[in-house]
């Protein structure tokens, strides 16, 4: 069984990197974020609880994001483990996390905050296979077209610069201070998140011992 926590600035490549580890180590991707987003669209009662809240960068309030992580990891179908993404977020998070769950270890992606900007507002979803692209330098033409299936390809309604702002401002202020907590009760990889995909996936299993 193994359990992580990835942790990282906007744009650092959490998502992508938790989705590489999970497919080969069979874990089960938990992203809060995308939780949210799926209740969004769906227009669920806790879609439009967040919706507001999501669209201008500020944290969905904790009781509300502790009872979401709870419900989905006591539905016990990570057989082999599981690495959760977006969670947590500020110290009474980590605290209630730490007391429920014990965990392997905690993978860190670093990058500057001059990086994020560049990489968040390329960003972009395909509407019908969930891939994330980035679209930075591609042809007009091409630039709304999902490279693996064709379809539609939208920017995040919180991938704007008003946005990004106040989750960056969040992220230092609030999630930066736990990786001390974390660092003082359990193993933290520090990851250089500007290299390549590959290459930060590979650093990854080597301080993890995959
Ligand atoms: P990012 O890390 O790029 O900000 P996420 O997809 O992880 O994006 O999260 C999107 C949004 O979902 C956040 O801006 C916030 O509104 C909400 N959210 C996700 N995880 C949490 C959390 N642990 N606590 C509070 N809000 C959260
Ligand atoms: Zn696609």
């Amino acid at each position: 069984m193994r359990k992580y926590v990835i942790m990282g600035i906007q744009g650092s490549g959490k998502g992508t990197q938790a989705q590489l580890l999970a497919a080969d180590f069979d874990l089960v991707h938990i992203a809060v974020g995308d939780i949210f987003r799926w209740n969004v669209e769906q227009h669920t009662k806790l879609g439009a609880h967040v919706r507001r809240i999501m669209s201008v960068g500020e944290l969905v309030d904790d009781e509300v994001v502790e009872s979401i992580v709870r419900e989905r990891l006591e539905r016990h179908d990570w057989n082999y483990g599981f690495i959760i993404d977006g969670f947590p977020r500020n110290a009474r998070q980590a605290e209630f996390f730490l007391e429920s769950y014990d965990i392997d270890g905690v993978i860190l992606l670093e990058m500057p905050d001059e990086d994020v900007a560049g990489r968040v507002l390329s960003r972009r979803i395909c509407s019908a296979c969930g891939l994330d692209d980035d679209v930075a330098g591609r042809d007009p033409a091409e630039a709304d077209v999902c490279a693996a299936c064709g379809g539609q390809l939208v920017a995040r309604e919180d991938d704007n610069p008003e946005a990004l702002a106040a989750r960056l401002r969040d992220y230092h202020e609030k999630t930066k201070p736990i990786v001390e907590l974390f660092e003082r009760k359990e193993f933290v990889a520090r990851v250089d998140a500007t290299q390549s995909i590959p290459v930060v996936q590979t650093e990854i299993r080597r301080q993890l011992g995959l």
